[in-house]
C-alpha cells in the first residue's frame, strides 16, 4: 500500500469496486486519484500517471477541457433535470439526438439515450426483440453473441457477455443468448494457424451455420463489437462485419453492433462499422460521447425499426421502457460540446494520424519474445503475452502475468490494464502527444521485463 491516507482507509471499510478482488487491494492499492491534467492523472500521494485507457476507454479528449465543463455548468444552471419520458424533452437532448443521426451511417436515424453502455445494450435487444414480437413473431427472440464479446453486465447483458469469469457467480443465465466463436485470427477456434479468408470463423460461416442450426425463425439479432475490447483488443479480419450484414439480411435478423468504445472517433471515424461501410439495424454507443465526463449511453436505430415506433399505420403503442436519466439534459450537452470540440480540432484526422505513430512505436514490442502478438485498430491497442512465442503457450493464470506488468506499469507512471488472459492494452485519450505515447509504450516494455521472474 502506497499511502495510508484516510482516502485509502475509508475505501477499504465501504466501497465496493467493481472486478475487484476486495481480500487483496490492500497489497497494491486502491489508488487514489485526484485530479486529472491532459493526458496525465495525479495521485493523492502526488505520483503521476499516463492515463493508458482513457479511463475505461472512455476520456477521449482528456482531462480537464473548459469547454466540456462550461457546458455541463450552463446547463446544470439552466435546467439540471427533465424527464424524456411521457414525450418531455429539452433543448439538449434534441440537439443531440439530432446530431448524432447526422453523424450516423445512412439509415440510421432514431436516438433513444441511456445512462451508459450496459442499458444500451439492453435496450438494443429489447428493442430488437420488440421489433419481432409487434410482427407477430414473438418466437425470433434469440440473441447471437460471440465468445469473448463484452457487453457490459446487467441482465441480459451479463449473458451476452462471453467472458468465463463473468458468469459462474451469479447463478441462473438469461434465456436465450447464444455464442459463437470469435474472429480471432491468433487463437482461432477453428484452428491455428488461421487463414482468415478461407477460415469458417473468419468468415461468417460458423455463425451462419449456428443460425441455421438454431433456425432462422427463432433468432431475432446478432450482436458484436467491431473491435472486441474487453475481451483482449480483438481485431476480426476486414469484411467480417460486412459478411454478417449479409447474414442477417440472408436470414432475416437485426444486426447491433456495439459501438460502446468504438464510436464517436477512437478508430478515426465516428463509428468503426464505416471502416466496413455497414449500416447496422442499430448501434450502440457510451462512454466517448461524452469524453466520460457525464454518464450517457444510446442507441442508434435504423429509419425502419423508428417508423415502427411512431407511425400511426404501424399501431406503435407505447414504448414500455426507459430509464430515470434518459436523456439527461446535463449528460446531453456535454455530448454536444465533446462532439463539437471533435469537429472544431479535426479529432477524427488527428486519431488516424496517431494510429499510424502508435504503430511505429509499437513495432520492437512486437518482436519480445514475451509478446505473442500486438494488435490495434485506431487507438486501441492489445499486447498478448505469452510463455512462449513459438508454440503461442499462454502463462499458467496463477503466474498473473498480465495484472502483474500492469501493476509494474502503474509504479512507472502508466495507467493501464491486464485482460483476461494477460493481455495489455492501451487506449489514450486522442490528444496525447507524440512523445507522452512514446513513453507510455516504453514503460509497458520496461514493465514486461521487469516481471519476468516469476517465469513457470
Ligand atoms: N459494451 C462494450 C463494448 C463495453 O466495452 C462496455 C464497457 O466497457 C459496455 C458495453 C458496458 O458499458 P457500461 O460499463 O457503461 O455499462
Amino acid at each position: 500500500m502506497t499511502s495510508a491516507s484516510n482516502y485509502v482507509r475509508g475505501d477499504l471499510a465501504h466501497l465496493i469496486h467493481p472486478l475487484t478482488d476486495h481480500s487483496r487491494l490492500s497489497e497494491t492499492g486502491p489508488l487514489v486519484l485526484v485530479r486529472g491534467e491532459g493526458c496525465e492523472l495525479v495521485a493523492e500521494d502526488g505520483h503521476r500517471l499516463i492515463d493508458g485507457m482513457a479511463g475505461l476507454w472512455a476520456v477521449n479528449l482528456g482531462h480537464g477541457r473548459e469547454d466540456l465543463i462550461e457546458a455541463a455548468v450552463r446547463q446544470l444552471r439552466e435546467l439540471p433535470y427533465a424527464a424524456t419520458f411521457g414525450g418531455v424533452s429539452s433543448p439538449p437532448a434534441i440537439e443531440l439526438a439530432e446530431k448524432i443521426a447526422e453523424l450516423a451511417p445512412p439509415g440510421l436515424s432514431g436516438v433513444f439515450f441511456a445512462s451508459g453502455g450496459s442499458e444500451a445494450n439492453e435496450t438494443a435487444i429489447k428493442l430488437a426483440r420488440r421489433h419481432w414480437v409487434r410482427a407477430g413473431r414473438p418466437e425470433k427472440s434469440i440473441v447471437v453473441a460471440h465468445d469473448r464479446g463484452y457487453h457490459g453486465l446487467a441482465g441480459v447483458t451479463t449473458t451476452a457477455t462471453r467472458l468465463g469469469p463473468y458468469h459462474g457467480d451469479f447463478g441462473v443465465a438469461a434465456p436465450d443468448i447464444e455464442e459463437v466463436p470469435a474472429p480471432y485470427p491468433y487463437r482461432c477456434s477453428a484452428g491455428t494457424p488461421c487463414d482468415p479468408e478461407n477460415c469458417t470463423v473468419c468468415t461468417g460461416e460458423a455463425l451462419e451455420r449456428k443460425v441455421e442450426e438454431l433456425g432462422a425463425e427463432r433468432v431475432a439479432a446478432v450482436i458484436v463489437e467491431p473491435v472486441f475490447g474487453s475481451g483482449g483488443v480483438i481485431v476480426p479480419p476486414p469484411g467480417y462485419l460486412r459478411r454478417l450484414r449479409e447474414i442477417c439480411d440472408r436470414h432475416e435478423l437485426l444486426l447491433i453492433v456495439d459501438e460502446v468504445i468504438t464510436g464517436f472517433g477512437r478508430t478515426g471515424t465516428w463509428f468503426a462499422c464505416e471502416h466496413e461501410s455497414v449500416a447496422p439495424d442499430l448501434i450502440t454507443f457510451a462512454k466517448g460521447v461524452t469524453s466520460g465526463y457525464v454518464p450517457l449511453g444510446g442507441v442508434i436505430v435504423s429509419d425502419a425499426l423508428w417508423e415502427e415506433l411512431r407511425e400511426p399505420a404501424a399501431n406503435p403503442g407505447v414504448l414500455w421502457h426507459g430509464f430515470t436519466h434518459c436523456g439527461h439534459p446535463v449528460a446531453c450537452a456535454v455530448a454536444l460540446a465533446n462532439i463539437e470540440a471533435i469537429e472544431r480540432e479535426d479529432l477524427l484526422t488527428a486519431v488516424r494520424e496517431k494510429t499510424e505513430t502508435l504503430a511505429g512505436l509499437m513495432a520492437p514490442l512486437r518482436e519480445h519474445p514475451r509478446v505473442g502478438e500486438v494488435r490495434q485498430m485506431g487507438l486501441m491497442v492489445g499486447i498478448e503475452l505469452v510463455a512462449e512465442k513459438a508454440t503461442r503457450q499462454r502463462w499458467p493464470a496463477e503466474a498473473e502475468r498480465g495484472r502483474r506488468a500492469a501493476a509494474e506499469a502503474r509504479e512507472r507512471g502508466l495507467l493501464t490494464r491486464g485482460l483476461l488472459n494477460d493481455i495489455l492494452c492501451l487506449a489514450p485519450p486522442f490528444t496525447i502527444s507524440e512523445e507522452t505515447m512514446g513513453r507510455a509504450v516504453e514503460i509497458l516494455g520496461e514493465s514486461i521485463d521487469a516481471t519476468e521472474d516469476l517465469h513457470p
